[in-house]
């Protein structure tokens, strides 16, 4: 066994309002320079929706690859049937500039030179990288105000094969929020698949960072991340990615997307964990195994033996201190309430998720109960307007108990913290 240290974080679902200050505090700190317009390291979608970029998570998707054309635009590569061959040999699965969007501004000098006239003027939007006007039907989040399986019945594959759970009837339809950032992968195929070795992973905390004078540009690394998580940088020729805000965590200080978060649902932590493990859990035969194989790579730092090797690994007395406070660890391992995004991408990311208890739909209104209330738990769960197979889809590739097992476990624990501030007796159970 050896033991490693890697920073996690632990999304709470059910308390992000959608207001986007982690993307935008995140891209004032990160990404606010020329060639990054389109990049996003910390994102928040729509769910059911398209993601970003959109439809990330078909995974057979992406073909051709882009590259800067003489009018500084990023473009699908064209050519021949020889260039097409040349590119299916290279990099065959890139995003292109359609799939994020063409970044752009608005014509704000039209509101003032206009001439006089019967409406009032627009400013039209312009690309920030050529100038020239744009016509712009996509961006992250574009559908957003359109909800969630109302606009993507067809487009979310996760909705694939649950059909009939999903319903256009105004009170069963649903949607919730899903801020993404790179998972700081225990197996990372960005580096994994970078031609130049310019990928690496910090040995004391496992965030996973692109050295700017190594990387050569190959964009691999867009290719072999399943997230989409990592950006090419047209101006620099360089990949980026988000670095967990090593700075400031080797301050002391939270990141960026943390510290700002309206919802306060973002936990980070370190954890320890068994390094010798990763690529046998990798390996775990069923999708449906990827969740606990990941989850059992994280070792008990209170236990003498983890202590023992982590002291051998060269951890410190006070990183080993941090893992045996680390929430983190507390909401994936103890409570296990929380669950991985895409375990059967086999990437063991480490960015993981409370699934939202989303409001009941039958009971409420028949009832009057809602799922805070321990008596009718259980009834208000299979009630819940999000299809738990939905979430399975999301966070467990398709195992359904696990997660329902979650959402009982924090409904209980609701209604445990209901009865308490209402001063009556919890109710045990
Ligand atoms: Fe690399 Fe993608 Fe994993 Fe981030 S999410 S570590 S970019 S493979
Ligand atoms: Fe959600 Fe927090 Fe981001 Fe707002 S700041 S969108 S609440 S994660």
């Amino acid at each position: 066994m050896k033991v490693m240290a890697q920073m996690s974080m632990v999304m709470n679902l059910d308390k992000c309002i959608g207001c986007h200050t982690c993307s935008v505090t995140c891209k004032q700190a990160w990404t606010n320079r020329s060639g990054t317009e389109y990049i996003w390291f910390n994102n928040v979608e729509t769910r059911p929706g398209q993601g970003y970029p959109r439809g990330y998570e078909d995974q057979e998707k992406w073909r051709g690859g882009w590259e800067i054309g003489r009018n500084g635009r990023l473009h699908l590569k064209a050519g021949g049937r020889l260039t097409k061959l040349l590119q299916l040999f290279s990099n065959p699965k890139l995003p292109g500039i359609e799939d994020y969007y063409e970044p752009w501004t608005y014509e704000y000098d039209t509101l003032l030179t206009a001439p006089e006239q019967k409406n009032i003027p627009t400013a039209p939007p312009k690309s920030l990288i050529t100038g020239e006007r744009v016509q712009i039907d996509w961006s992250g989040n574009w559908d957003d105000d359109l909800g969630g399986t109302y606009a993507h019945k067809d487009k979310d594959p996760m909705l694939k094969g649950i059909e009939d759970k999903v319903s256009l009837e105004f009170d069963k339809t649903f949607m919730f929020y899903l801020p993404r950032i790179c998972e700081h992968c225990l197996n990372p195929s960005c580096a994994a698949s970078c031609p130049s070795g310019a990928i690496y992973k910090r040995e004391e905390d496992g965030i996973v960072l692109v050295d700017q004078d190594g990387c050569r540009g190959w964009r691999m690394c867009v290719t072999g991340c399943p997230y989409k998580k990592i950006y090419f940088n047209h101006r620099t020729g360089k990949a980026e990615k988000c670095t967990f805000c090593y700075p400031r965590i080797e301050a002391g200080e939270p990141t960026v997307c943390a510290e700002t978060c309206v919802g306060r649902l973002r936990y980070l932590g370190l954890v320890l964990y068994d390094a010798d493990a990763v690529t046998a859990a990798a390996s775990t035969p069923d999708e449906k195994d990827l969740y606990r194989a990941q989850r059992d790579l994280i070792l008990d730092p209170h236990d003498p033996e983890v202590i023992a090797g982590a002291k051998a690994s060269g951890i410190s007395h006070d990183w080993i201190l941090a893992a045996q406070r680390s929430p983190t660890y507390a909401l994936i391992k103890e409570y296990e309430v929380a669950l991985p995004l895409h375990p059967e991408y086999r990437t063991m990311p480490m960015v993981w998720y409370i699934p939202p208890l989303s409001p009941v739909i039958d009971v409420v209104r028949d009832t009057g109960y809602d799922a805070e209330d321990a008596e009718n738990l259980f009834a208000a769960i299979d009630a819940l307007r999000i299809p738990v197979e939905y979430l399975a889809n999301l966070f467990t590739a398709g195992d359904v108990p696990t997660v329902e097992r979650v959402l009982y476990r924090m409904a209980a624990m609701r209604s445990y913290m209901r009865d308490i501030n209402l001063g009556a007796e919890p109710k045990e159970g």
